[in-house]
């Protein structure tokens, strides 16, 4: 699985040189810009340097490129001084370095016995992230009407957009997501407080259900083993394909008509995620060094690595890792 990590450097490096026509016109067409604003704290370098090389926002702003925006929005990776977290704020979609971070620090080692892998637990959520903070935009660009809290409307459009993806994408999306807020709902080591419900979105075990159900009443096959498992209880089951008609109605009501269909079936049909195995296309030297890599991560949990710098070099590796989810680099092995 590691293997893939050099290949996809030197993919994303040569992506300029590969990108046709059609997708330069189309990202010169596109009202979303996007920024890599250097970290003020030097802790988030690796991460900073990594998706720029991994050019991780361009690859969002094409998938973003169907959506006919009246005015530009800026889409940005920045340091917020502390603060884990992403926002929306007069056309400016800003995604903290530390919300990234705190991603890494969740991570699970190996694959978890729900099926989400290492990558999935980073690519679902901070692709959900920019989607939900991309829907407040809609939101206030198109003029949306809202009924209901505005931030569960966000984590719904978010979800249907994902939902709109390749299957298997669509899948390990909503897996990576689901184990972010399970994990953070985990954390909580006393009950929480009368105002932590207070707050303008849903706790985390709520939105945790509500992407399971939203996800469920979508595609019962697909999602079929999240009640079976009972991750999804059977009694919320019973309403989530009422719950995701409703989602849906809203969707193409309100923003389905400022949507160019052509380049959304482009966008949306193409494969964003790598398959669950991976057959790199490098020769013997390439692989030994993915072999190291690869026993660099067996040989031990990141936290239990010695040396920050070491565990700095292995989470720049997985991160890398984790956004060539947003590209083709590997095969079926
Ligand atoms: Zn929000």
């Amino acid at each position: 699985m590691k293997a893939v990590v050099v290949l996809v450097v030197t993919w994303t490096v040569l992506v300029p040189q590969i990108l046709t026509r059609a997708q330069a016109a189309a990202d010169r067409d596109s009202r979303v810009s996007v920024s890599y604003v250097p970290p003020k704290d030097p802790a988030h370098r690796a991460i900073y340097e990594q998706l720029g090389q991994l050019r991780f926002l361009e690859k969002l702003q094409r998938l973003l490129t169907p959506f006919r925006l009246p005015r530009a929005l800026l889409v940005k990776l920045e340091g917020c001084d502390g603060d884990a977290n992403a926002f929306y704020e007069s056309n400016v979609i800003t995604v903290c370095y530390e919300y990234i971070d705190q991603l890494w620090k969740t991570m699970p080692a190996q694959t978890t016995a729900a099926g989400v892998t290492p990558a999935d637990a980073i690519v679902g959520p901070l692709f959900d992230t920019c989607l939900h903070e991309f829907a407040h935009a809609l939101f206030e660009l198109l003029r949306v009407p809202v009924l209901g809290r505005e931030e569960d409307a966000a984590d719904q459009v978010s979800a249907y957009i994902m939902l709109h993806l390749g299957k298997a994408e669509a899948r390990r999306l909503i897996g990576g997501v689901a184990y972010a807020y399970k994990t953070e709902a985990d954390a909580a080591t006393a009950p929480p407080t009368m105002t932590q419900f207070a707050d303008v979105h849903g706790t985390p075990a709520q939105r945790f259900y509500n992407v399971l159900c939203i996800a469920y009443g979508a595609d019962k096959q697909l999602f079929g083993d999240l009640v079976e498992k009972g991750y999804l209880p059977k009694k919320r089951a019973e309403d989530c394909k009422d719950e995701y008609r409703q989602v849906a109605y809203a969707y193409e009501k309100l923003i389905g008509p400022h949507i160019d269909r052509g380049r959304a079936k482009k966008m949306f049909d193409k494969s964003w995620l790598p398959t669950q195995r991976y057959r790199c296309r490098a020769g013997p030297a390439r692989r030994n060094r993915n072999d190291a890599l690869i026993r660099d991560q067996t040989a031990g949990s990141l936290a239990s690595r010695s040396g920050r710098s070491a565990f700095r070099n292995i989470r720049a590796k997985w991160l890398g890792y984790a956004s060539a989810c947003f590209s083709k680099v590997c095969h079926v092995a």
